[in-house]
């Protein structure tokens, strides 16, 4: 079978499609056909050097968003059974596990980034990882969970999202935000979105502000900023008095500065959100199952031109990239 590659040079040119051995899977792993991945900025980030700090092996196959068909009968799944890859590495024994934060395992990391990911025409994964879909979501909305609605549901959630809420989201097109506003819809808040695609309006949002455009007297009570250091000050001057602000991403720089004062005579929370747990997981698919999600889809590239996807990436889109298999 062939598999992506990058390393021990990264950047998008150092990209390459290899043959790779294939190892029998044992009873307790679940060989999977990739249909689709995700081409998201972990992933980007990844094959351009950036994330390098627990990257195993290299040569590495890159690839953390993956959804494919279940292709020899397991323990728990049958052969042909669609399913996602929940994308954590866990033991299932540590402190983080045993309170139900698998993906905060402290003996484990990222599949895709500790691990090889999914670049790849076959995938095995432990029976605890793979999770079926539903019939109801269709495998554009599918290969976008594991990353981008488990992310923006989980985060929604710590922020404590609510009916009657207003929230503000920065990157509001991005693969995350687009499933922010979805979910915050569902949940009955008043949502916004700050974005130069003024399409995602139609996903949502009240009303949508363009780049550094928020109105300043503008508060909401919960403000999701996933793009870093460039809207950070702008971010922070948005939440509402006792609001909370979460944060998830670094897309344009990770340093950030911050008038305490305001956080306190305010009694502003900011709080940190990663991936989700399975039992989010499991709230994500149950919300999905029952209500139609719309996932803007920029291009899809067949694997074989992954170069090309790469260099889509780097470009202004509008919507995802979606890499297909077979
Ligand atoms: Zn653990």
């Amino acid at each position: 079978m062939k598999a992506v590659f990058v390393g021990p040079k990264f950047g998008n040119s150092a990209v390459r499609i290899e043959e790779t051995g294939i190892t029998d899977p044992g009873r307790e792993d679940v060989l999977v056909k990739v249909v689709a991945a995700g081409l998201n900025p972990l992933d980007y980030n990844l094959i351009n050097g950036n994330i390098v700090y627990n990257l195993k092996p290299v040569p590495h196959i890159p690839g953390s968003e993956v959804i494919g068909i279940v292709e020899r009968e397991s323990r728990s799944f049958k052969k042909g059974q669609r399913v996602m890859v929940y994308n954590r590495v866990f033991d299932g024994t540590c402190e983080m596990c045993r309170t139900h934060r698998e993906h905060l395992c402290t003996n484990g990391g990222i599949w895709g980034v500790v691990t090889n990911g999914g670049y790849s025409e076959y995938v095995t994964v432990p029976e605890k990882n793979a999770i079926a879909i539903p019939d109801s979501i269709d495998n554009d909305t599918a290969v976008s969970i594991p990353i981008g609605a488990l992310t923006a549901y989980r985060a929604l959630k710590r922020a404590g999202a609510s009916a009657g809420k207003k929230l503000l989201v920065y990157g509001a097109s991005g693969n995350t935000g687009i499933f922010a506003i979805q979910f915050a819809g569902i949940m009955g808040m008043d949502v916004y979105g700050v974005s130069r695609k003024d399409w995602v309006r139609e996903y949502g949002c009240t009303e949508v502000f363009g780049d550094g455009k928020v109105p300043d007297q503008f508060r909401a009570d919960i403000v999701m900023n996933s793009l870093g250091t460039l809207f950070w000050d702008d971010a922070v001057k948005h939440i509402q008095t006792g609001g909370t602000l979460v944060s998830f991403g670094v897309l344009t720089g990770r340093e950030a500065k911050l008038d305490i004062a305001s956080l306190y005579t305010r009694e502003v929370s900011i709080i940190g959100s990663t991936g989700g747990d399975l039992k989010d997981l499991t709230e994500t698919l149950e919300i999905m199952k029952t209500h139609k999600f719309r996932v803007p889809v920029a291009k899809r590239f067949a694997f074989n031109d992954i170069g090309e996807a790469l260099e889509e990436y780097s470009r202004i889109r509008d919507g995802r990239i979606i890499i297909e298999f077979a």
